[in-house]
């Protein structure tokens, strides 16, 4: 079975997360993005736990649905064209932050179960180390490695993959306070991780010019914090509809059945670029050299970026395709492309009505952004949308990149493109 899937999210008790975070809400978002999958995050969080264990039943193996009196709430909200059975899958982010070899190391990584039970021996373990009621999200004096022997040692099916592997502060290959390899963060227990997240600043081709990353599935999650963000990265199976298939598919890291990814515009991630974001300086890796690492406004040492650390820890040069590697594909959000289309926030009723109709007309998001024609497009909404999607399609946007936390900016339409578009809306 062809379907997507968006493992990594985060539950209303993680930090910084939205109250709509509820099962309810993420089913009924799933549907509208086109999700078949999504992790129900946060598995470690003892609430959370119960919450999932009271609304979840199994529908197949090692993947579940909400039980029937809860999947109503909201149910008729979901537009016909976007009706279809989801499915969640157990997950959860663990921050573990310790010292190796003389430095602080802090890195997220992303857990997947395939039973409940797998889920309540890792909690049990995790609960021993530290406090699992404070975040969603919980941070560990754990060492990676030590978090992987707990994973395998619940099950040897668990998956822990890496999360936003390039991050600067919080991932296994971060300039601030990760390693220079796999290998050097899980040493013998390395052949264990079989794929790693690229996040939001980072695509397949950046990774690819590591050789080190050749064996490893490049995977992609939303992080989502909303309702809203979900599925705004995910992966693309072909296989059968359970854990197993989804295990083996990684694991073997088969392209038959891992068929690909979305992907960000990795320009619109909040550290593609390096940068210092209370002085306003979005810096080129080359500018950061030049400058000797410092912003050039207050001399503080500015924060390197993903593009600066790819190419640090690189042993290819850029443009290379090795061979095995999976397919992607990039877009921007469709509510983000009606915006700047309407030239009116992303967050504005406006688009909101508009995302509504597309989506009652022409089906769920991710069909719109990827499959449904843009004759289709045209004849339902207006030819500048309909342009917008095509351009995205065409990789035709123009990106100033995010750095220190700040996301990129993008534009679709060039400004005399811009001054066309606002006329044509005047006319219609
Ligand atoms: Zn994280
Ligand atoms: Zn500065």
């Amino acid at each position: 079975m062809y379907f997507i899937a968006d493992f990594h999210i985060h539950s209303p008790y993680s930090r910084a997360t939205s109250k709509d975070m509820q099962l309810e809400n993420l089913n009924r978002w799933a549907q509208l993005k086109g999700l078949t999958i999504i992790g129900t995050g946060d598995f470690t969080h003892p609430r959370w736990f119960s919450n999932l264990q009271e609304k979840l039943e199994e529908a197949e193996d090692g993947l579940y649905r909400l039980k029937p009196e809860y999947r109503a709430i909201g149910g008729e909200e979901v537009p016909a064209t976007c009706r279809k059975d989801t499915r969640f899958i157990l997950s959860a982010e663990v921050s573990c932050i310790y010292s190796k070899k003389g430095r602080t190391r802090k890195v997220h990584h992303i857990i997947i179960v395939p039973s409940f039970a797998i889920a309540a021996r890792i909690n049990a373990a995790l609960s021993k180390i530290g406090n699992l009621n404070a975040d969603g999200r919980p941070i560990l004096g754990l060492d990676s490695k030590v978090l992987l022997n707990i994973a395998l040692d619940a099950s040897a099916d668990t998956l822990l993959i890496p999360a936003h592997a390039w991050t600067p502060h919080f991932s296994v290959l971060g300039s601030n306070s990760g390693f220079d390899s796999l290998e050097e963060c899980f040493e013998e227990l390395t052949p264990h991780v079989y794929a790693i997240e690229t996040g939001l600043s980072s695509d397949p081709p950046m990774n690819w010019r590591l050789s080190g990353l050749d064996r490893v599935v490049l995977i992609s999650n939303s992080d989502a914090h909303s309702p809203k963000k979900i599925a705004r990265e995910a992966n693309i199976f072909n296989t059968e509809l359970s854990y197993r298939g989804i295990y083996g598919a990684i694991k073997d890291k088969d392209r038959t059945r891992f068929i690909g990814t979305i992907e960000f515009f990795p320009e619109e991630g909040k550290y593609h670029y390096d940068g210092h974001r209370e002085c306003k300086q979005r810096m080129r890796p080359s500018d950061t050299k030049h400058n000797n690492g410092l912003c050039p406004k207050c001399g503080n040492k500015v924060t390197i970026g993903v593009m600066h650390r790819v190419d640090d820890l690189a042993d290819r040069p850029e443009g290379v395709t090795p061979p095995g590697t999976i397919q992607y594909r990039r877009l921007i959000p469709l509510a983000e492309i009606v915006a700047e289309v309407y030239n009116v926030g992303v967050g504005s009723k406006a688009v909101e009505n508009t995302y509504h109709r597309l989506l009652t007309t022409l089906g769920d998001e991710l069909s719109i952004l990827r499959d449904v024609s843009i004759e289709e497009i045209t004849r339902v909404s207006s030819p500048l949308l309909a342009d917008a999607i095509h351009n995205v399609r065409e990789g035709r946007v123009s990106i100033a990149p995010g750095y220190d936390g700040e996301y990129g900016i993008i534009k679709i339409f060039d400004t005399d493109d811009k001054a066309k578009t606002r006329e044509q809306i005047v006319l219609l």
